[in-house]
């Protein structure tokens, strides 16, 4: 894999966020797979659709590319809150790369969010004050923080690419979110992301249920967060990402 951009194709253009994307869209159609597949190309996608900037010929898995100088691990700024719901609710989002160029238009580090990821727990962000050119519009934040590990896969690591089949084997581990509905999935993905931050392998029912006030914060409609607790530790099982163990013991599958 070549890391370099294309520079020459940056004469014909002005503005910084428009040489990004041209010299980062250049880039990933000249030297990315497809994650999703054995498919080892992407193509540009149909201009009518703004939200995906690629597709892949062979399994039509859709995805965005967002690139930046600096990126901010905690979050991303993105697209018109209500639209990014909108497109949470229908089951619509892309799968999303996120690009990190160096000032020599290296890529230093592309992580991949599969689309599965993105549940309502985005931030809604303050509406913008009445001097703005689109005043009261509301924009989100992408929290990486919110994202399990599972949901963040390097393909570039800090100047490193990672190998080819680790990174399909991460997608294909979690494809199988996208079978859930979306209503249930913001569940699942908070339970993993729990089950993650214990960070053990094997863990009790107790160690979960001190989430609880946490996860009740982030829906506040549900009074009974415990069997939910239960109920997504179930799912997370029949996903294969969990084994149950005798005596109330669960551990990472
Ligand atoms: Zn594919």
């Amino acid at each position: 894999m070549n890391l370099q951009c294309r520079v020459d194709l940056a004469a014909n253009y002005k503005a910084g966020s428009q040489i990004a994307r041209v010299l980062s869209e250049d880039w990933c159609t000249r030297e990315l797979y497809c994650p999703a597949c054995d498919s080892n190309r992407l193509t540009g996608s149909k201009p009518n659709n703004p939200a995906v900037d690629f597709e892949c010929a062979k399994c039509d898995q859709p995805f965005q590319l967002k690139s930046l100088r600096n990126w901010n691990p905690r979050k991303i700024v993105d697209a018109g809150y209500a639209a990014m719901l909108r497109a949470i609710r229908a089951d619509r989002t892309p799968n999303l790369l996120l690009l990190q160029y160096s000032s020599t238009w290296l890529v230093q580090n592309l992580l991949l969010i599969p689309r599965m990821f993105f549940t309502e727990s985005v931030e809604k962000r303050k509406p913008l004050g009445p001097g703005a050119r689109r005043a009261g519009w509301i924009g989100c934040n992408i929290l990486l923080g919110e994202i399990p590990p599972d949901g963040k896969i390097p393909i570039i690591c800090f100047g490193v690419p990672v190998r080819k089949e680790r990174v399909r084997e991460e997608f294909s581990r979690v494809k199988q979110l996208a079978d859930l509905p979306p209503s249930l999935r913001g569940w699942t993905l908070d339970v993993l992301r729990v089950v993650r931050q214990l960070g053990k392998p094997a863990f009790t029912l107790e160690d979960m249920y001190v989430f609880e006030p946490e996860l009740k914060a982030l829906h506040p409609k549900n009074q009974n967060v415990r069997p939910k607790i239960r109920q997504q530790l179930q799912v997370l099982r029949d996903l294969g990402l969990l084994r149950f163990g005798a005596k109330g013991n669960y551990y990472l599958a």
